[in-house]
C-alpha cells in the first residue's frame, strides 16, 4: 500500500533487466508493444516513427490534463458570465 506515482515496469523479454521505455502505436506491429532500451536494437526498425518514449508520452498527458483544465476554468467562466447576464435580465424585467 501507499504506492502512488508513475512506475516503470520491467521489459517483458526475457532476457532483458532494463524497465521499459519506449511505447509502440503502429497499429500493423505485431511486436511487443512496450519496450526497454535493448528492444529498440531489435524491434519496430520499419516505423521508427511510430514509437514513443514513455517520457515524452508522460509530458503528452500532462499537456493535456493542463489543456482540460483550461477548457474547465474557460467554461466556469462562461456560466458565470450567462449567470451574470441572466441576474441582469431578471433585475430587468
Ligand atoms: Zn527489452
Ligand atoms: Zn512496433
Amino acid at each position: 500500500m501507499g504506492q502512488s506515482g508513475y512506475q516503470l515496469k520491467k521489459c517483458q523479454q526475457e532476457d532483458h533487466n532494463e524497465q521499459i521505455e519506449t511505447i509502440c502505436y503502429n497499429q500493423q506491429c505485431t511486436d511487443f508493444r512496450l519496450n526497454c532500451s535493448k528492444c529498440e536494437e531489435r524491434f519496430h526498425q520499419d516505423h521508427y516513427n511510430d514509437v514513443l518514449r514513455i517520457n515524452s508520452l508522460v509530458g503528452f498527458i500532462k499537456d493535456k490534463n493542463t489543456e482540460c483544465q483550461n477548457l474547465i476554468s474557460d467554461l466556469k467562466t462562461f456560466v458565470e458570465i450567462m449567470n451574470q447576464s441572466f441576474s441582469q435580465l431578471i433585475s430587468g424585467i
